[in-house]
């Protein structure tokens, strides 16, 4: 995804509200101050002198305190981790956002200018194989799809045509349906790949067979331009190169995305 250097930032924003562990914190409440540096491309918005291409840091302070005040985490860190998703869900430009939150009177009985988290989180695009070759086959990736749609750590992008597939390998199965999806998500490359995982087991999924039929079987194919590689994870996908069914559907929704390791475009690696 393109990057910016541009910046919103907040410094500082005051709000009383009711976070912390003891039950004291809870009923009294006590002072936060809430940083915020927002990762936007303002470009557009410097150019044309126009605050409708840009964000509105008055929204995003009223959004903060907004949500400082409805919600009472025990812990700063579970106040900051959701800051950023309501911030992402309200703010369509948001990029990225690194959010420090302080809390200059934590009850910790000594002296102390503040104690504060501070956290960077971003959207991240990856592409995803869908395949089903088991029952109800279209259902299964529509219901993928859906599911995905529906998470607030997710935005799907582009959807390719889902193709019919004739099987290949050892085992005799039925003929594949396969299709792309290109998304930006909040998750880490693992964290994504229990939720895909997660929603393979939804879909009755058996691993008995290796290589043999599935209701359905989502897999990373290219995760920003991360090279990754242990027992549970590789990324890029170590087979996407040599398969006609994920290249195809992969070209239709993004020809020019680049191999991180093969450095080719997804078009020149078709042929
Ligand atoms: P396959 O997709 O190769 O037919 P499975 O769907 O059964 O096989 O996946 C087997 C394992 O592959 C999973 O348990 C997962 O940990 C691992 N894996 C490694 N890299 C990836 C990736 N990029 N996307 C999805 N799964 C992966
Ligand atoms: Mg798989």
């Amino acid at each position: 995804m393109e990057k910016t250097n541009d910046k919103i930032i907040i410094k500082d924003l005051c709000v009383f509200a009711k976070h912390g562990v003891f039950k004291e914190e809870k009923i009294m409440g006590q002072k936060f101050l809430v940083s915020v540096e927002l990762e936007v491309n303002t470009r557009k918005a410097g150019v044309s002198d126009n605050i409708e291409l840009s964000v509105n840091y008055a929204d995003v302070c009223e959004v903060i305190e907004g949500f400082m005040k409805e919600y009472t985490f025990n812990l700063i860190e579970a106040a900051a981790e959701n800051l950023a998703l309501v911030l992402f869900a309200n703010f369509e430009q948001l990029k990225g956002v690194k959010i420090t939150i302080k809390k200059p009177w934590a009850p910790i009985g000594m002296d102390v200018d503040y104690v504060a988290v501070s956290i960077e989180r971003r959207w991240h695009r990856a592409y995803i194989a869908l395949g089903s070759n088991m029952g109800d086959k279209l259902l299964y990736l529509e219901n993928a799809v859906g599911s995905i749609k529906n998470d607030v750590n997710c935005k799907i992008l582009k959807i390719s045509d889902i193709i019919l597939t004739e099987p290949y390998g050892p085992v005799e199965q039925d003929d594949f349906l396969n299709g792309c999806i290109m998304i930006d998500t909040l998750y880490t490359p693992h964290e994504l790949l229990r939720f895909l995982q997660k929603l393979e087991n939804d879909a009755n999924r058996k691993r008995d067979v290796h290589w043999g039929p599935r209701t359905l079987d989502l897999d990373i194919l290219l995760y920003d331009d991360l090279v990754l590689c242990d027992d549970e994870l590789v990324i890029p996908h170590p087979e996407m190169h040599k398969r006609a069914f994920v290249l195809e559907p992969l070209k239709q929704i993004a020809p020019d995305a680049v191999h991180p390791l093969l450095h080719q475009r997804i078009r020149d690696m078709v042929q």
